[in-house]
């Protein structure tokens, strides 16, 4: 499959796994910032499913609703690549599916085979006719893009990805407790780590980076460089 070449037949798409709260969507924003490529978060696109089935008060199990609500979600879903806002159609639902109760659909949701195999041509699509892109998600760098030619795996300490995730929400005036959060990404990374589709993996040639005790631009800067050695970009100023 080619997404995206360059006269020099590289794909420029850096792909960006991990689990929840790992620093994922913070550095690929960053990333794609200084790179001026596009940034796609793919968990928007498998929440926005997840609220669209939960809405019509259906699951998983209505298979019909799911062709539906996929062919409408692939003309309709857009992620402005700027601001990360997300729409479907002319409503904006970009905080919508960040509570925990749309993360928790959410992975539901993605255990499921159709699901998955629907939305990977909607995952694909994002990345068609841009300059670059930094996409992140759970099987970008084992499924959906698999010729990447850098591919990174983000990880961090369960107690850091909880707080991370706690910030996040308070700045959406939410308040759940440290100790749900803890409970509930635990659960989620279980999931998204077990199921039998596209589990939640490093792919063999990713690089394996540990952000629990580095800043945002600290990891960036360690992307950079490695994006400089495998010749994706030019050598980069240091900010
Ligand atoms: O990345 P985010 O936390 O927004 O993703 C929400 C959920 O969507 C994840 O817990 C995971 O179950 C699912 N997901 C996935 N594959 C992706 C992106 C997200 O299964 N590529």
């Amino acid at each position: 499959m080619t997404v995206f070449v360059t006269s020099e037949e590289t794909l420029k798409v850096i792909t960006i796994d991990g689990p929840a709260g790992s620093g994922k969507s913070t550095v690929s924003r960053l990333l794609a910032h200084r790179l001026g490529w596009i940034y796609v978060t793919t968990g928007a696109i498998y929440r926005t499913l997840a609220l669209m089935l939960f809405e019509a008060g259906t699951g998983v199990q209505d298979r019909g609703s799911i062709e539906r609500f996929v062919a409408f979600l692939s003309e309709r879903y857009r992620q402005d690549p700027r601001s990360g806002r997300v729409f479907l159609g002319d409503r904006e639902i970009t905080h919508e599916i960040r509570t925990p109760f749309v993360s928790e659909q959410a992975s539901l949701v993605a255990q499921d085979e159709l699901v998955r195999r629907r939305l990977l041509p909607v995952q694909r699509k994002v990345v068609l006719d841009c300059n670059g892109a930094v996409v992140d998600g759970r099987d970008m760098g084992t499924v959906v893009f698999p010729d990447a030619p850098l591919k990174i795996f983000l990880t961090a300490s369960p107690e850091q990805r909880a707080q991370r995730r706690l910030d996040e929400l308070r700045a959406q005036n939410l308040e759940p407790s440290l100790d749900e959060l803890i409970r509930e990404i635990h659960a989620r990374d279980a999931r998204d780590a077990n199921r039998l589709v596209a589990p939640m993996r490093p792919a063999e040639d990713a690089v394996l980076l540990d952000s629990t005790e580095l800043e945002p631009n600290a990891v960036v800067r360690a992307v950079l460089r490695l994006c400089v050695d495998r010749g994706l970009v030019p050598g980069l100023e240091e900010s």
